[in-house]
């Protein structure tokens, strides 16, 4: 069992999409975008199902 993204993140400041792991999602909603720094909220990702 490997670690996987399952997940895809789409600020909705500056519209980057980065597919993401749980562990990266909260990291992301507690420290805001990786690259413009705004504030994430859960609503912005979209959870993959998995094929
Ligand atoms: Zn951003």
């Amino acid at each position: 069992m490997g670690i996987r993204e399952n997940a895809r993140f789409v600020c909705p400041a500056c519209t980057r999409s980065i597919a993401v792991t749980d562990t990266m999602r909260d990291a992301l909603v507690e420290n805001g975008c990786v690259v413009c720094g705004a504030d994430v909220k859960l609503e912005a990702f979209d959870v993959a199902e998995t094929a």
